[in-house]
């Protein structure tokens, strides 16, 4: 068999991959890039990218019906889901186009196929066998689909996004981000959709203020949820409509679309980890410590096949700082996982940074102090719909440090970014006391919060 060597190979051209491969070749590096599908990942592919776009087409939808109230008198004529798709497919072909560009410019080779370990240097493509100093595994991970009798007829947000036609009728089943982001975009852009939460509640690692108003939400936008509830098999009915039969607060249900979205799986069964003596969880996840080195010198995992946030800007800081430390001559570059912020994009939007109150009261006991505020947004007082924006900080200690921020309401997707800086940087309840409000806002709620 033929060999090439590299000084780094990223195996997986998604968010991680492509990032530690640009920034290892722009301090010299001799890189390589092996992915077996579409560049960009999931993210791109079918992930924030395109449900991005759906969101947006969401907003409106809301929006839509906020006009009358602002003195617009429409004609609606229904909304064109496929000429959306149509769109939306370009616009990440253009993404995908842009990739490879990208990897040209910065001089990094691509290999079109599924890599393997042969060893622990070198991995095989297609038969062709390449070896490296550093091999960084960045394979992402795939939707779960659990093992129930007709779980087949069930499509993931995978599925989501190759639909044709808006659903009539959609089942999701699934709490966490993306159970709740798609209920949100489907029923704004016409589907009747019924949530299945196996527990009490979704969300349930974010903070508790956010979970409930989110279910509050939920359900006042004409979203049926239905907490205690699972599937137990999954029937086909005949013009291909569903029939589910549940246990909880349904036993059968009908549908146009069942969607599962009860978690995500990592891509590491294929890589013959074995071979290369990589340790892996019986989950799949590959451990690392807090360098990104998995047990083995010289193999490095980051983003979804590790056991932290799994969102592409940390796949992508932690691929920039492995480059950085690697090739870039910063022995102690790494990605501290403490207040990574984060969005859930519901209708209205979450955004959250840091610990929760119960963490909070967990590590710092009655030193805690908890500041929040509900109020209608100024948006809202035309509009027939009336979500409320509640924003809470949690502050430590008698120099009261924000140790986290939770905000759920329009723009809070927007609002965070800044946010999330100052608490990085150690702010306290003063220093946003003290930072002049920029009104009329929603933000400026969080420097007067009393
Ligand atoms: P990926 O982006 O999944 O890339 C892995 C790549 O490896 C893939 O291209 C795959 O084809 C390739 N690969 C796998 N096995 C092999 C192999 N053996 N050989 C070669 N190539 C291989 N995050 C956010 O921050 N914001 C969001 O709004 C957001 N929305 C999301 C919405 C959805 C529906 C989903 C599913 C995810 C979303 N995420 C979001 C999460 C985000 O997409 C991931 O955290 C991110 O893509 C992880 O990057 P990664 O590089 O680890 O893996
Ligand atoms: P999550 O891990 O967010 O949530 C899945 C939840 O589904 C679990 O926490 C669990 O909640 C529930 N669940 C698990 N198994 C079952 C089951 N068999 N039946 C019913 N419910 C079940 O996974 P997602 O798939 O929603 O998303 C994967 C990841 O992708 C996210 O964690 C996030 O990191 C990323 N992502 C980020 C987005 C963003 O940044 N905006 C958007 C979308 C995804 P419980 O235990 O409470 O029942």
């Amino acid at each position: 068999m033929a060999e090439q060597h590299y000084d780094l190979i990223a195996i997986g051209g998604g968010s991680g991959g492509l990032s530690v491969v640009e920034r290892a070749a722009s301090y010299g590096a001799h890189c390589a890039l092996i992915e077996s599908g579409r560049l960009g990942g999931t993210c791109v592919n079918a992930g924030c990218v395109p449900k991005k776009v759906m969101w947006y087409a969401a907003h409106l939808a809301h929006a839509l019906d906020d006009a009358p109230g602002y003195g617009f008198r429409l004609d609606y004529f229904g909304f064109d889901w496929k000429k959306l798709k149509n769109a939306r497919d370009s616009f990440v072909e253009k993404i995908n186009e842009w990739y490879l560009d990208y990897l040209q410019n910065a001089g990094v080779e691509l290999i079109r196929g599924s890599a393997r370990f042969a060893d622990a240097h070198t991995l095989e493509v297609n038969g062709t066998r390449y070896t490296a100093d550093h091999i960084v595994i960045a394979t992402g991970g795939r939707p779960q689909i659990p093992s129930l009798p007709g779980a087949e007829f069930g499509i993931t947000s995978d599925g989501f996004f190759t639909l044709q036609t808006c659903p009539p009728r959609t089942v999701l089943a699934g709490s966490g981000y993306i159970a709740v982001e798609l209920a949100g975009m489907l029923n704004a852009l016409g589907s009747e959709v019924t949530l299945l939460v196996r527990k009490d509640q979704v969300l349930r690692p974010f903070d508790a203020m956010l979970r409930e108003q989110l279910m509050e939400r939920l359900r006042e936008d004409g979203i049926t949820v239905l907490t205690q509830t699972q599937v137990r098999a999954v029937a086909r009915l005949a013009r291909g409509a569903l029939s589910l039969h549940c246990e909880g607060q349904a036993s059968v249900l009908h549908t146009d679309a069942l969607i599962w979205a009860i978690g995500r799986e990592p891509n590491t069964d294929t890589l013959n980890l074995a071979a290369a003596g990589v340790a892996v969880q019986p989950n799949g996840i590959i451990p690392t410590d807090a360098y990104q080195n998995t047990n083995i010198p010289g193999i490095y995992a980051i983003g979804d096949v590790t056991e932290r946030f799994h969102l592409t800007p940390v796949a992508i800081a932690a691929g920039r700082r492995l480059a950085d430390r690697l090739s870039g001559g910063q022995p102690e570059r790494r990605l501290p996982y403490e207040n990574i912020p984060t969005v859930i994009f519901t209708h209205p939007p979450i955004g959250t940074v840091g610990l929760t109150e119960e963490e909070a009261r967990r590590q710092y006991g009655d030193a805690v102090k908890i500041y929040q505020t509900r109020f209608r947004p100024m948006y809202h007082a035309f509009t027939t719909r009336q979500p409320p924006m509640v924003m809470k900080l949690v502050c430590a200690g008698p120099e009261e440090k924000i140790v986290g921020g939770h905000i759920i309401g329009e723009n809070a997707d927007e609002m965070l970014q800044g946010f999330a800086v100052a608490i990085r940087m150690g702010a306290t309840k003063r220093d946003f006391d003290d930072t002049v409000a920029i009104h009329p806002t929603s933000a400026e709620e969080l420097v007067t919060m009393r």
